[in-house]
């Protein structure tokens, strides 16, 4: 944090503004507030996906608008992915960009949501229907903020970094395979996912490529997130959505002919020992996998899904058709 202290004191900065969700608000401004400068002004939207929306980038607009922000502002997220996402997306299309500051609160957020400069918010049901790729000023990560999340949440932020051993590095999956969740001490983690999406984003940063192996569990996990988000009382965390997807996609990776049965078995054992299976009903399989027609990575009607050769090994632009992914959601269903 000294160094986002530091960024902050520059003379180039006019007015400082920290974007905060109703918890990270409460929780985690205290630990930042002693790097922030004085005079710098707080802005609130409520917590949770339902909020990374237009109107929540409206609220961010409007104080923006109200302090007269001019174009040396710098805008502080601090919070999870969708503080990180939607306050990058506000930045960025505020008087055609401001500076923004990532400071992640949440593990998804640090090891994730807040590198590689996507930002964006969801629209008419649709994840990230909306965002453009805006690199931010500076990401600071502290695990300390980690202390006050819910286990839920940081088992959510743990399914990108399995996510990451099983597209990138063998070894790092087989490690946390054999640690699992316990760890005290999420600082070694945090460093090595971050340091593996770098590495990806660097060679690929518009996803014309590369990239979209990042994106492995994310066909079939956003459009589960979509689906269920779309009906009030079934909510589904993000880190959820992709452990299930990860399943789904490792056994379309084996039925594409890439990985094999005991690696598809190897995944699913150590996923089912971390997360708790998603509810759906198998009646609602086609319409979830009908969300996967808006996914971004699609050309007109195909379906572009990165699946695995073998763990560590991920690769993209395979594709898949509506059908297969509604077959990967009765498997996982069935498990
Ligand atoms: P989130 O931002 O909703 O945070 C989860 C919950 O934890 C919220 O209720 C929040 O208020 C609370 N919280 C945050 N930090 C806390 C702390 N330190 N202590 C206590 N509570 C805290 O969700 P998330 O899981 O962080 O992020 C999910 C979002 O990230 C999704 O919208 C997803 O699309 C996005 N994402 C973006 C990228 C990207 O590359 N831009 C990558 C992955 C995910």
């Amino acid at each position: 944090m000294p160094e986002l202290a530091e960024m902050l004191r520059q003379p180039a900065v006019s007015q400082v503004f920290v974007l905060t969700d109703a918890n990270t608000g409460r929780l985690c401004y205290p630990l930042l507030q002693p790097y922030l400068p004085a005079g710098h002004t707080i802005i609130e939207i409520p917590a949770g996906e339902e909020a990374k929306t237009l109107a929540s980038c409206e609220t961010v607009w409007n104080e923006l608008t109200e302090q007269q922000a001019d174009r040396f502002a710098v805008l502080v997220n601090l919070g999870g992915g969708v503080v990180t996402d939607l306050g990058g997306f506000c930045a960025a299309l505020y008087k055609r960009g401001i500076r923004f500051a990532q400071v992640p609160t949440t593990l998804l957020a640090q090891v994730d949501a807040s590198i590689g400069g996507k930002t964006g918010v969801d629209f008419q049901g649709f994840k990230n229907h909306l965002g453009v790729f805006q690199a931010p000023a500076g990401v600071f990560i502290d695990p300390q903020f980690l202390a006050t999340l819910d286990p839920r949440q940081l088992k959510s932020g743990y399914a990108e970094v399995v996510k990451h051993g099983l597209i990138a590095d063998a070894a790092a999956f087989r490690e946390q395979r054999s640690t699992g969740m316990f760890v005290d001490d999420w600082t070694e983690t945090i460093q090595h996912s971050v340091a593996l999406k770098q590495e990806i984003v660097a060679q690929d940063p518009l996803e014309s490529g590369p990239r979209k192996l990042l994106n492995f569990g994310h066909t079939v996990g956003h459009a589960l997130e979509s689906f269920l988000l779309a009906q009030p009382g079934r909510e589904i965390l993000h880190g959820e959505a992709v452990a299930a997807g990860i399943v789904c996609e490792a056994w379309l990776s084996v039925r594409h002919g890439l990985l094999s049965e005991d690696e598809l078995d190897t995944i699913e054992t150590f996923l089912f020992s971390v997360f708790d299976k998603v509810q759906f009903v198998f009646l609602e399989t086609q319409a979830i996998a009908e969300y996967a027609r808006q996914d971004k990575k699609n050309a007109g009607q195909t379906i572009n899904c990165t699946l695995l050769e073998r763990i560590g090994q991920g690769v993209y632009n395979q594709p898949v058709t509506v059908a297969e992914i509604a077959d990967s959601l009765r498997y996982y269903h069935r498990l």
